[in-house]
C-alpha cells in the first residue's frame, strides 16, 4: 500500500502516519525527518537544507525528489510506504508519478488531514519533538507524563527552530501557495481521501482506517 499524507503543517501528518505505518506494516517516510538527520549530521544536503528551513520555505525541489526517490527504491518500501511531508510542490508529484508508472505502478490513497488555520497555529507552536527517537508531543494536546521529558525513550524535548510564531506563519503561507494545490492534483488522478482533522487523534485514526479498508 502506498499512501501520501496531505495537510498543513502541524495538521497531525506525522502523528497518523506513525500510527499507520504500525498498523500496516509500512515504512513512515517523513522528508522533514531525513533533513534533520542530514543536519544533525552534519551532511552536504542537511547544511543546505537548513537555510530554507529555518526560514520556514521548502527546500528546492532538485534536492528533495531525488532524495526522496532513493528512500523508496530501497528494499524495506517493497510492499509500500506512508509519504508525510512529500510531496509539497506539483513539480514533486509529478516526478514521483513519473518515477512510479516505469515500474507500473502508482498511488494508492492521498490522506488529506483538514484543519483550519486557527487550529493550526496552536498545534505547531505548543509540538516539542524527541531529538533521539522522533516521538512528537503537544504541550497541551498529548502532553508527556513527565513534562519536558520523551516517555519512550528518557530524552529532553525540544521544540523545533522552526515552531516558533513568526516561522510558523510564513509556512502557513508557503502551504497556501504551492502544497494546497495538490489537493485538487490528487482528486484528479482519483486517489484523494478527506479526512476530518479537528477530532481527537484516535478518532482521526479511526476515520482514515475505515477509508484504508
Ligand atoms: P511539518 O510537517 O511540521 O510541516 P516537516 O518536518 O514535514 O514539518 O517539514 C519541515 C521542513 O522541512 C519544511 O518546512 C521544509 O523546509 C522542509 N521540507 C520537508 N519536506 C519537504 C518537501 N517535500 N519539499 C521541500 N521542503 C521540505
Ligand atoms: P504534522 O506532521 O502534520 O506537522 P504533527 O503530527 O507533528 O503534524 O502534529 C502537530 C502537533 O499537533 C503535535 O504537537 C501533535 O502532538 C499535535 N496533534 C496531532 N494530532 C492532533 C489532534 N488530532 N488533536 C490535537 N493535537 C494533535
Ligand atoms: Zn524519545
Amino acid at each position: 500500500m502506498k499512501i501520501i499524507m496531505l495537510g498543513a503543517p502541524g495538521a497531525g501528518k506525522g502523528t497518523q502516519a506513525k500510527q499507520i505505518a504500525k498498523e500496516y506494516d509500512i515504512p513512515h517516510v517523513s522528508t522533514g525527518d531525513i533533513f534533520r538527520a542530514n543536519m544533525k549530521n552534519g551532511t552536504e544536503l542537511g547544511n543546505k537544507a537548513k537555510e530554507y528551513m529555518d526560514a520556514g520555505k521548502l527546500v528546492p525541489d532538485e534536492l528533495t525528489i531525488s532524495m526522496l526517490l532513493d528512500r523508496i527504491s530501497q528494499e524495506d518500501c517493497g510492499k509500500g510506504y506512508v509519504l508525510d511531508g512529500f510531496p509539497r510542490t506539483i513539480p514533486q508529484a509529478e516526478s514521483l508519478k513519473e518515477a512510479l508508472s516505469k515500474r507500473n505502478e502508482a498511488i494508492d490513497y492521498a490522506i488529506d488531514i483538514e484543519v483550519p488555520d486557527e487550529v493550526i497555529e496552536e498545534r505547531m507552536t505548543g509540538r516539542r519533538s524527541c531529538p533521539s527517537c522522533g516521538a512528537t508531543y503537544h504541550l497541551v494536546f498529548n502532553p508527556s507524563s513527565r513534562e519536558g521529558v520523551c516517555d519512550a525513550c528518557g530524552a529532553a524535548l525540544v521544540q523545533r527552530a522552526d515552531d516558533q510564531p513568526e516561522t510558523v506563519k510564513k509556512r502557513l503561507a508557503v502551504y497556501h501557495e504551492q502544497t494546497k494545490p495538490l489537493i485538487d492534483y490528487y482528486e484528479r488522478e482519483g486517489v484523494l481521501k478527506c479526512i476530518d482533522g479537528t477530532q481527537k487523534p484516535e478518532d482521526v485514526f479511526a476515520a482514515i482506517t475505515e477509508v484504508l479498508k
